[in-house]
């Protein structure tokens, strides 16, 4: 049998990088074999990878050097971040360019970066209609991933920006589903106003990703966006309400009033939700759903998505 191609994979025990290394996995004619890449190879989660086939290998974002070792003798890599682990964008944007510099410096053929807009192009720092945070931020954990960009294109490999779109499991872990009012109805609340959010099961993130993969030659050097449904709050509330079996009313509450819920990050998401209203046309277009299915054929529409994980929505 002929050597399989190796991608290294960051982020393979959580949602996205995992995702992918179970779709080159679950492909056995594959001419590719994932790398995974975590801090702790030995955990359950890294175990579990090396027995569904994966080899498994030390890096650490914050150690540079452990990258270089990690990508060493790969073809391709997918980096990604977790913003929400630290939540310093500073911390971020030296992990992304650790990730960009290793890619650069064990010359990979290809590779893709998971990344999200630059608000402050659309709506810069001196724009009063949302808040700046952290100085020199409107949507932290977005922007920092947008300016980070350069660092990937910098590097003269051919590297696919990859825009992800809001999970589905949002609505599972990120506390954002429905809740029962004082009243006894349930409401769904989002600060989207009337306007469509790009959706997607996190699963199809990596599925979609394999399918960047597969094509690299076409991908390298191009903005590829990704998302299974583009819906309003009012559709996302429907379709709620058919699984839980229960009329649901969407509550478009207004972005000022999301940002003062108090939880952390709730400034940062309200001003992420203000962006997604204010510029849905342009954030929807660059996630085309045809484009996203012809990347992975098994993309989830969100009926789908909530047939196979609507009894794990806890209402709150
Ligand atoms: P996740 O499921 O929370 O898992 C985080 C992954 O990051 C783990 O595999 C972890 O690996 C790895 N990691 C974290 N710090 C690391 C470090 N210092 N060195 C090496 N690996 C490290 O993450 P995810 O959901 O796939 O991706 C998170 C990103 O998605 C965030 O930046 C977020 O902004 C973005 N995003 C989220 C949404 C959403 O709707 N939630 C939408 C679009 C984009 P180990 O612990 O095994 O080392």
């Amino acid at each position: 049998m002929a050597r399989k191609r190796v991608i290294a994979v960051m982020g393979a025990t959580g949602a996205q990088g995992g995702g992918l290394v179970r779709a080159i996995l679950a492909d056995r004619s594959s001419e590719w074999t994932p790398r995974a890449v975590t801090r702790h190879p030995d955990s359950d989660k890294g175990q579990a990878l090396r027995a569904a086939g994966a080899e498994v290998v030390a890096g650490d974002m914050d150690d540079p050097q452990s990258l270089e070792r990690a990508f060493a003798g790969a073809e391709a890599a997918y980096c990604v971040t977790n913003y929400w682990e630290h939540s310093d964008p500073d911390r971020e944007i030296r992990q992304a360019r650790a990730q960009a510099n290793a890619v650069k410096a064990t010359n990979l053929g290809y590779a893709i970066w998971s990344t999200l807009e630059d608000t402050r192009d659309s709506v810069p720092l001196t724009d009063p209609r949302m808040p700046t945070l952290l100085g020199r931020f409107k949507v932290p954990h977005f922007d920092t991933k947008g300016e980070s960009d350069a660092f990937f294109v910098d590097s003269g490999v051919p590297v696919t920006l990859y825009r992800t779109s809001f999970y589905w499991e949002n609505l599972i872990y990120f506390g954002m589903g429905p809740r029962r009012g004082q009243d006894g109805a349930l409401a769904f609340m989002l600060p989207i106003g009337q306007s469509k959010l790009p959706g997607i099961g996190a699963e199809d993130i990596g599925k979609c990703a394999y399918g960047l993969l597969k094509q690299h030659e076409e991908f390298g050097g191009r903005t590829v966006g990704v998302a299974g449904e583009h819906l309003t709050g009012a559709e996302m509330a429907e379709g709620l309400g058919r699984t839980l079996g229960e009329s649901v009313r969407y509550v478009p509450i207004p972005a000022a009033a999301y940002r003062e819920l108090g939880f952390p990050g709730a400034d940062d998401l309200g001003n992420m939700f203000q962006y997604n209203d204010e510029f849905s046309a342009e954030f929807c277009a660059m996630r085309s759903v045809e484009l996203s299915r012809s990347l992975n054929p098994a993309l989830q529409s969100f009926d789908n998505w909530l047939a196979a994980n609507g009894a794990r929505i806890q209402i709150q």
